[in-house]
Parts: structure tokens; sequence; C-alpha cells
């Protein structure tokens, strides 16, 4: 590995809420995770047009500044209607600095004409051991729902309280954290990824 530790790796987020509920997850495997911020990393342009894409620029970033294995994460509402938007403009659907009330709105507004309500959420997720890793560890996750027009429950973030859970009936803002995290498509992503870790011999 010459000069790349093996039990630690930075996370490429400047989102405490991410690396708290990553480390919490990955410790396990003995997996340490230092946020990018930690280290004085700026956050990387976001320029791809899939997740994917997005997620492996800011891993190679993060691991090229760190001098360490990177993980990263991409994800976002995907609304076929929509031809696939928000997608990867989810968190700056209604402009940059878009607050999750105005990006509902927009999403609510734009589906207004449409009864095909259906979305997923899809998350990436990256780890690579080096910033030139020629093989990436790639996982992935997709949460199917459909979009309500009037907002339900307090838990969750972002398009949470619009995004309903048909066999539930509730939106993902009404589930417990637990609940979420075992259904969404980060949890999914996390879980595949921890499986494909092991395979590598990272546990
Ligand atoms: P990021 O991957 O943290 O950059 O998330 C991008 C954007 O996608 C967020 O700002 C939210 O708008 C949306 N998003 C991603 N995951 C979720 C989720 O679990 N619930 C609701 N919105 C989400």
């Amino acid at each position: 590995m010459d000069g790349y530790l093996t039990t630690q790796a930075v996370l490429a987020t400047g989102n405490a809420g991410k690396l708290r509920e990553m480390a919490a997850l990955l410790a396990p495997i003995g997996l340490r995770l230092i946020a990018q911020g930690e280290l004085g990393i700026s956050a990387a342009p976001e320029t791809g047009v899939t997740f994917i894409e997005n997620a492996l620029q800011k891993a190679r970033h993060a691991s090229r500044s760190a001098k360490l294995p990177a993980i990263a994460d991409d994800s976002g509402l995907v609304v076929p209607a929509l031809g696939g938007a928000p997608g990867v403009y989810s968190a700056r659907y209604a402009g940059d600095d878009a607050t999750d009330a105005e990006n509902n709105r927009k999403l609510i507004g734009s589906l207004a004409a449409t009864g095909n309500r259906a979305a997923w959420f899809h998350c990436a997720l990256v780890f690579i051991e080096r910033p030139d890793d020629p093989a990436p560890v790639l996982a992935t996750g997709t949460w199917r729902g459909r979009i309500i027009d009037q907002s339900r429950g307090e838990g969750g973030f972002g398009y949470d309280p619009h995004f309903l859970i048909p066999h539930l009936d509730r939106t993902s803002a009404e589930l417990a954290p637990e609940e979420k995290n075992a259904l969404s498509h980060r949890g999914q992503a996390v879980a595949a990824l921890l499986t494909q870790l092991g395979e590598r011999g990272w546990r």
C-alpha cells in the first residue's frame, strides 16, 4: 500500500450526520473514518451527470488530498415523469442555495400536470484505496416510491415528506431512523459496500 494506511479512510463529506452514520456502520470492520473537513479538505466540484461519477470525483479528490483510502457517496431523487430530474441536481433543484421546502415546492409544481407519480431514491457509494485505484469498489441502492402532493411526517430530510412508500402507506419522513435505514437507498448501498469490502479482505 506504499504510503497509504489501510485502517483509516477519509470520508468525502462535510456533513457531520453522515460521518456519524457511516462511522458507526464501518467500525465493526475496523475501518476508522475521518471527515475530509477535519483535514482541511474542501468539497470537490460535482460535475458528473450520474451519481456514480460524482461519487468517484469526490472520492478521488479526498484520497488525493488526504493520501488515504477514501469513501464517498452521492444520492438523489429520480422522477421518470420529469425525465429523471431532479437527479444529480437534487440538492439544488430550485437553485444553488435552495432549501428543502423550495425544492419540494418545485417538485410538486413540476408534477402538477402528470398522473405518473413514480419515483425512486438512488445512492451511489464508492471506496478507493488510492486516487488512481483502477478497481474502485462500487455499491448502489435504489428505493422505490411515489410522490404525493401533501407533505406528511417530520423525520428525515430533503424530499422525505413527499416520498410515499406504498406498501407501508407512510412517507419516508414518517419512518423512525432505524426503519428508514433498513429500507433506504443509502442503507442498501452501505450493506452492499460492506459485503464487497469483506470480499476484498477488509474484515
Ligand atoms: P447528497 O447525496 O447528500 O448530496 O444528497 C443530495 C440530495 O438528494 C439531498 O440534498 C436531498 O435533497 C436528496 N436526498 C438524498 N437522499 C435523500 C433521502 O434519504 N431523503 C430525502 N432526500 C434525499
